[in-house]
């Protein structure tokens, strides 16, 4: 038996633990999913939480024993929108791919060192960087990737400047902005192109259902794309066994969207109580943020047009999380921070703490946003995760101070995760 105490750091190099056991001892454990704390001890056999007890846990033969001192043991937070490959500053904008992939491998260790074990990114980043990831090339959270976002012509993924030609009519590749975006008209192209992110390794698919913000050609209440598109794009990732999100702020667009089979809407701040209905009534999740829309008007370069979509998308912010209680539709955690705004991670965390109780922020960082994960079905070959329970993937927290009292413990991650461990890989120890 290893035994380490707190005077003992392993620092930040991966401590492969995939052929050992690991004891933490003497926590108060949130699993995820109740508000309340159980003190308990946590045996980790080759990854996987093998036994959760009240009572002491013999420590197997060579195990590493923690000393949990008390401190709440928490599952691993989920974000359920990311833009690893979209965090080039404006001014980078046309830089080469791999300056955005310097960025992307600096947002995905920023997250994993602020205890987001997993991350869904919506769309943008090629799969082979979840691969990457993978492989450990690149230090970073459990990556979901979308693969290019499908975009219409004109739509909120259309990056092109007004007098760029199409590029499929001068015989080019229809994918933008380093394969973050790829264009589709037509049942047929928005098939190729759904198909063509699952060959590439997308685990679920995200479309462009609506104006956006962020956007030049498209207005906020433009709807995005045809009906037949979307069913397009829905059987494409069904067939794979997987699901569509969808971008989206009106109430039109989330019906047009949730009427043929979308079973994510992102965004959504401008859905109205019939809509908000629906959207339950037919099990859709609604994944919403608030940070990044109290900040984008700060973004250097960002334009009039821009602007003026910003404030109509916002005012709706308030109403959207009343009806998202009204309603109890899930909606997760999750931020959309774009051009290297993924700094303000946490304050996404504790900003939230105006609308809910640390608790139910915990519980959407967690359970609640695995839930949504594992809406890829049998695409699914990374176990489960999300909650404190045997037989699942122990991605893991110890947490100094009490966030289910006060969740901005969590706003300065370095000083409040004495533990981080993805998948029984201890990647932080400063216990
Ligand atoms: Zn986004």
């Amino acid at each position: 038996m290893i035994r380490i105490t707190t005077a003992v750091c392993i620092g930040f190099l991966s401590v492969t633990a995939n052929a050992q056991s690991i004891l933490i001892e003497n926590v108060r454990i949130f699993n995820g999913v109740d508000a309340r704390l159980s003190a308990g001890h946590v045996l980790v056999v080759d990854g996987i939480i093998r036994t959760v007890s009240k009572s002491t846990i013999d420590a197997p033969d060579g195990a590493l024993v923690l000393d949990g001192a008390n401190r709440v043991l928490s599952p691993g937070f989920i974000d359920l929108h990311t833009h690893l490959a979209g965090q080039n500053p404006a001014s980078m904008k046309k830089y080469h791919a791999t300056v955005a992939g310097a960025h992307a491998a600096s947002m995905a260790k920023h997250y994993l060192d602020s205890g987001f074990t997993t991350i869904r990114d919506a769309g943008g980043t090629h799969p082979d960087f979840a691969r990457a990831i993978e492989a450990g090339t690149v230090y970073g959270p459990r990556l979901f990737p979308s693969g290019a976002v499908v975009t219409q012509t004109g739509g909120h993924g259309d990056f092109r400047s007004a007098h760029e030609p199409h590029p499929t009519l001068v015989g080019g590749t229809p994918y933008l902005n380093h394969d973050s975006s790829v264009l589709a008209d037509g049942v047929d192209q928005t098939l190729m192109a759904v198909r063509e992110n699952l060959k590439a390794g997308a685990t679920q698919i995200k479309i462009m259902g609506g104006g956006g913000v962020m956007s030049t050609f498209d207005p906020i209440h433009s709807l995005q794309p045809s009906p037949a598109e979307i069913r397009a794009a829905v059987q494409a990732a069904g067939d794979f066994g997987t699901y569509v999100l969808a971008h989206a702020y009106t109430s039109e667009a989330v019906q047009r969207l949730v009427e043929n089979g979308v079973k994510c809407i992102e965004h959504g701040l401008l859905i109205d109580d019939a809509t908000a209905k629906l959207v339950a009534k037919n099990d859709v999740v609604v994944s919403t943020q608030l940070v990044v829309y109290r900040t984008l008007q700060d973004l250097p370069g960002i334009s009039e047009t821009n602007l003026a979509k910003l404030k109509v998308v916002l005012a709706g912010q308030e109403n959207l999380i009343r009806l998202i209680k009204k309603y109890d539709i899930t909606t997760g955690f999750a931020t959309d921070f774009i051009q290297g705004g993924y700094t303000m991670l946490t304050r996404e965390l504790t900003e939230r703490a105006q609308y809910w109780t640390p608790a139910e922020i915990m519980v959407q960082a967690t359970s609640e946003s695995a839930k949504v994960i594992r809406m890829i079905g049998k695409l699914n070959r990374w176990g489960t995760f999300g909650e404190i329970r045997e037989g699942w993937v122990a991605d893991l927290l110890l947490i100094n101070g009490e966030p289910l009292e006060d969740i901005s413990v969590l706003r300065d991650p370095d000083n409040a995760l004495a533990l981080i461990m993805k998948a029984g890989d201890i990647v932080k120890n400063r216990l």
